[in-house]
C-alpha cells in the first residue's frame, strides 16, 4: 500500500506531469511571469466553469477577501458578520481592514453559518455577511440571501473550500458556490481543490463596475500604467500559477468525483456507529469533500489520534481554536461570545485523509483502524 497523506499532491502531479511540464516551460520560454497570457486564458476558463461574469486572479484567497471588502468600500466600524467555525484568514482581514468582526454559530449538522444565529447578530451598523462553504458543502445560501436581502446587506462568499460546489434554490434552479453573493472569493493553495503549486487566489463577481473596481485594487488601484485612482495593494497571480491550474482546471470535475467516491466509502464504513456522525449532505448543496470530518461522541479524540498516527495514517483537528477564541480577536470582545455550538464542534471533529488519490485499500486500512480504536474502548 502506498503512504497515506492527509492530501497526496505528489501522485495527483505524477497524472499531469508531461502536461503540467510543458505548460510551465512555456510560460518560461515566453518569460511572461507577470500578467501572462496563461493568466487571462485562466481567467476566462474559471468564468465559463462557474458561470461567473468576471474574474479576477489575485495572489492568494485571503488577499481575495481583503480586495473584496476594498471594493464595497466598508468603512473602519463597520460589522462584518463572520462564522466562527473557519479559517483564520475569513475573519483577519476584517480585522485588518478595522472593520468589526462579528462572530455567528455553524449549524452542526452542515458546519455552515446559521442562519437563525446570523439574524440576530445584524445591527444598525452591519454592512456585511461572509459565509464559508466550509469542508466543501455550501452555506444555506437561499436563506442568508433572503436575510441580506432585507436588511440591504452585501453577501461575499468564502469559496476556498468548495469551488466546483454547486447550489440548488428551492424552485430547483442551480448556480456554483461563489457566484451567489455579490462578491465570491477562492483560494488556490495546493491543498485546496483546485490548488496550484504556491500561492493563489481569485474573485467572483457579476456586477461590471465592481469587476473593475476588484482589478484596480487587486493592481495599485491603477487604471491605466502610472495612473492610480484608489489605495489598493499589489496581489497578481503567477503565470506559472496559472499554468498549472489551467491543466488542473480541465480534471477538476473528476477530482470532485474521486473526493466523493472517497466520502462515500468513508460514510459506508462508518454508517449507525453510535459514537460517530458522518458529514451530513445537505440537499441544496453538491458536497466536494475538501474535508472528510467526522463528529466524535464519546471518543478520545487525542487517543484516536495518536493511534491513527502510530498506523502511518495522518488525521487533524480543523480547526482546534474557533475564530471568537483566538488571542487575535481580544481586542474585538472575543472571549466575550457565548457560541456553545461551535465550543462543541470545536471538541469533537476529526478530519480524515481526503484527497484525488485514495484507493480502495487505502480507504478500507483508515476506515478499519478508525473503528478498531473506537470499538475496542
Ligand atoms: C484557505 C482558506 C482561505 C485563505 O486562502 P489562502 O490562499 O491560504 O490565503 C480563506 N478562507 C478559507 C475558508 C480557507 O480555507
Amino acid at each position: 500500500m502506498r503512504p497515506i497523506q492527509m492530501v497526496d499532491l505528489k501522485q495527483q502531479y505524477a497524472k499531469i506531469k508531461s502536461e503540467v511540464d510543458s505548460a510551465i516551460q512555456d510560460v518560461l520560454d515566453n518569460a511572461s511571469f507577470i500578467q501572462g497570457k496563461a493568466v487571462t486564458d485562466f481567467a476566462a476558463g474559471l468564468s465559463a466553469y462557474t458561470g461567473s461574469r468576471h474574474t479576477i486572479p489575485c495572489a492568494n484567497g485571503t488577499d481575495a477577501l481583503q480586495i473584496a471588502m476594498m471594493a464595497l468600500d466598508l468603512q473602519p466600524g463597520d460589522e462584518v458578520i463572520t462564522p466562527s467555525f473557519t479559517y483564520v484568514a475569513t475573519t483577519e482581514v476584517v480585522a485588518l481592514l478595522r472593520l468589526k468582526p462579528v462572530f455567528v454559530e455553524v449549524d452542526p449538522k452542515t458546519f455552515c453559518m446559521d442562519p437563525y444565529s446570523l439574524e440576530k447578530a445584524i445591527t444598525p451598523k452591519t454592512r456585511a455577511i461572509v459565509p464559508v462553504h466550509l469542508y466543501g458543502q455550501s452555506a444555506p445560501m437561499e436563506e442568508i440571501l433572503r436575510i441580506a436581502g432585507q436588511h440591504g446587506l452585501y453577501v461575499i462568499e468564502d469559496n476556498a473550500q468548495a469551488i466546483g460546489s454547486q447550489y440548488t434554490f428551492a424552485d430547483g434552479t442551480t448556480k456554483k458556490t461563489g457566484t451567489l453573493g455579490i462578491i465570491g472569493t477562492t483560494s488556490f493553495f495546493p491543498s485546496k481543490n483546485l490548488g496550484c503549486y504556491g500561492d493563489g487566489g481569485a474573485i467572483f463577481t457579476d456586477d461590471d463596475t465592481l469587476a473593475g473596481k476588484l482589478k484596480m485594487i487587486a493592481n495599485h488601484g491603477q487604471s491605466k500604467r502610472y495612473y492610480h485612482d484608489l489605495v489598493g495593494c499589489n496581489s497578481r497571480l503567477d503565470s506559472i500559477q496559472a499554468a498549472v491550474l489551467n491543466v488542473k482546471l480541465k480534471n477538476l470535475d473528476d477530482y470532485i468525483l474521486s473526493r466523493r467516491r472517497a466520502a462515500d466509502h468513508y460514510d459506508h464504513s462508518f454508517a449507525n456507529h453510535p459514537k460517530i456522525t458522518t458529514p451530513y449532505r445537505a440537499s441544496y448543496s453538491h458536497h466536494v469533500f475538501h474535508q472528510y470530518t467526522l463528529i466524535l461522541e464519546g471518543v478520545d479524540r487525542n487517543g484516536l489520534n495518536e493511534w491513527l498516527a502510530a498506523k502511518d495514517i495522518p488525521s487533524m483537528i480543523y480547526y482546534p481554536v474557533p475564530a471568537h477564541r483566538q488571542k487575535m480577536f481580544a481586542a474585538f470582545g472575543g472571549a466575550s461570545y457565548q457560541l456553545a455550538t461551535t465550543d462543541w464542534l470545536t471538541e469533537r471533529v476529526i478530519s480524515l485523509p481526503m484527497h484525488t488519490e485514495l484507493d480502495e485499500d487505502q480507504l478500507q486500512y483508515i476506515s478499519s483502524s478508525v473503528l478498531e480504536y473506537i470499538n475496542r474502548i
